[in-house]
C-alpha cells in the first residue's frame, strides 16, 4: 500500500476524496493491517475492497526471531510467488531499524556476500520495498502495541543503485508526509559505489545517509572480492565520495567487512586511512568495520584481537571508525547473510558487470 495506491482505490471505485484521508491514516497512522478493520467504512465497503485486492504487496512466509528477540527476519511472498527477505533490529531500547531489500538475488557477485551467489532474479517495485516496512509496522503494532519505526536502511538483498528508478520513488514514498512521513536523516542507502547513480543520489537527495561499500585499501585486493571494482576503482569511488562531501557537508559511512588474512592486516589500515584522508574533511568520514558472518565461503573472519588493532590503526590516522553491532546472527538475518535457503521459481540469471552498467 502506498499513496499511489490509495488513489488508485479511490479513483477507481469512485469514492468520495473524503475516503482518500480515511484510508491513509488507518493504514500509516494507525497501522490497520486490512480493510475490515477500517471503522470508518461501510461494512459493505469494507467487504468489497476485502475482496477486490490485499492491502499489502507481500505476505509473510515464515518468521525467525533471535532468542535475545532484537532481531526478527521475515521470508515474504510476492505477488509472482517469488521470496525476499527482510529484517527488523532493535539496537537498543525504543530504536527500532528495518534493513530492506530493493532486489530479488543481486547482480554485483561479492564474493563474501551470501546474496551475491543467487545472482540477480528481478528488480522490486516502489511498493515491494515500502511495503516491507508498512509489514513491519503492522507486525510491531501486534507484537510489541508500538509502532515507531526509526530507521530505514537499503542494506538488505540486492544494490539499491542498481534499481534506482524504483529505488528513488520508494524514497519518496518513504518521505512523502501523507504516509510514511520519514525523514531523510533516518534513510540510509548502501551501495557498491555505482557512480553516474550514487551522483545523481547526492543531487537528489542530498539528506539521505550514504553507506559505501569500500571494504578493501587498494584495487588489487577490491578487485579480488568485488567485480565493481573493475569499471569503478577506487580513485574513481574516491571522486563520486568528495562529489557527496562537497555537495551536501554531511558524514559519509565507508563499510569496510574485516576478512582474516585478506584485508585486515596493520598495513591494509595504514593504507586505507591514508586514501581517505585525501579527501580532506576528515570529520565526515566514519568508518563501519564490519564483522564478517560467515557464508558458503572459504573465508574467514577477522580475530577480535585483529579487528580492535586495524581499528586502532584508524583511529591513529584521526579518522573516527566504529565495529558494527551484529544483531540476528543466529536467525541468519545479519548483513550479507539473506540468501534464501529455499529456491526461488526462476533461476537466476547471472548478469556481467558490463550488462549492469548498461
Ligand atoms: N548492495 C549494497 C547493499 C547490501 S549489503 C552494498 O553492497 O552496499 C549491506 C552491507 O553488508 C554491505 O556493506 C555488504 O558489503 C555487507 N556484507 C555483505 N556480505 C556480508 C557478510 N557475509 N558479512 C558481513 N557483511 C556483509
Amino acid at each position: 500500500m502506498d499513496s499511489l495506491r490509495i488513489n488508485k482505490i479511490v479513483a477507481d471505485n469512485g469514492l468520495p476524496k473524503f475516503r482518500k484521508g480515511q484510508l491513509t491514516k488507518a493504514f500509516f497512522s494507525e497501522a490497520v493491517d486490512s480493510f475490515n478493520e477500517i471503522t470508518t467504512f461501510s461494512k459493505d465497503l469494507r467487504e468489497k475492497l476485502t475482496e477486490q485486492e490485499n492491502v499489502l504487496t507481500v505476505t509473510l512466509h515464515k518468521l525467525y526471531s533471535s532468542t535475545a528477540k532484537n532481531a526478527h527476519k521475515a521470508l515474504l511472498k510476492l505477488e509472482d510467488g517469488k521470496l525476499i527477505e527482510t529484517v527488523l533490529l532493535n539496537p537498543k531500547p525504543g530504536l527500532w531499524t528495518t534493513c530492506i531489500s530493493s532486489q530479488i538475488g543481486c547482480a554485483l557477485a561479492c564474493d563474501f556476500c551470501a546474496t551475491g551467489t543467487m545472482g540477480w532474479i528481478r528488480n522490486l517495485t516502489s511498493e515491494e520495498i515500502t511495503d516491507q516496512v508498512l509489514f513491519w509496522r503492522f507486525f510491531m503494532k501486534q507484537e510489541l502495541k508500538d509502532i515507531q519505526l526509526n530507521n530505514v536502511v537499503y542494506m538488505g538483498m540486492g544494490e539499491p543503485l542498481h534499481n534506482k528508478k524504483e529505488v528513488f520513488k520508494s524514497l519518496d514514498e518513504l518521505m512523502n508526509p501523507d504516509t510514511f512521513n520519514m525523514g531523510a536523516r533516518h534513510l540510509s542507502v548502501s551501495t557498491v559505489g555505482l557512480l553516474p547513480a550514487m551522483k545523481e543520489l547526492t543531487d537528489k537527495y542530498p539528506q539521505v545517509n550514504l553507506a559505501i561499500s569500500f571494504h578493501a585499501p587498494n584495487d588489487e585486493i577490491r578487485l579480488g572480492m568485488m567485480p565493481i571494482n573493475k569499471p569503478y576503482p577506487i580513485d574513481k569511488l574516491l571522486e563520486g565520495i568528495a562529489y557527496h562531501l562537497d555537495k551536501t557537508n554531511r558524514k559519509i559511512f565507508i563499510e569496510y567487512i574485516l576478512l582474516d588474512g585478506k584485508n585486515d592486516s596493520e598495513a591494509n589500515a595504514f593504507e586505507l586511512g591514508r586514501k581517505l584522508k585525501t579527501l580532506g574533511k576528515k570529520h565526515l568520514i566514519h568508518i563501519n568495520l564490519i564483522v564478517y558472518n560467515k557464508t558458503d565461503k572459504d573465508l574467514e573472519a577477522t580475530s577480535r584481537d585483529q579487528a580492535q588493532l586495524f581499528k586502532r590503526k584508524i583511529e591513529e590516522q584521526g579518522l573516527s571508525i566504529t565495529i558494527r553491532k551484529n544483531l540476528g546472527r543466529d536467525i541468519h538475518g545479519a548483513c550479507g547473510q539473506l540468501a534464501l535457503k529455499e529456491p526461488n521459481s526462476v533461476k537466476a540469471t547471472r548478469s556481467s558487470i558490463e550488462e549492469i552498467l548498461k
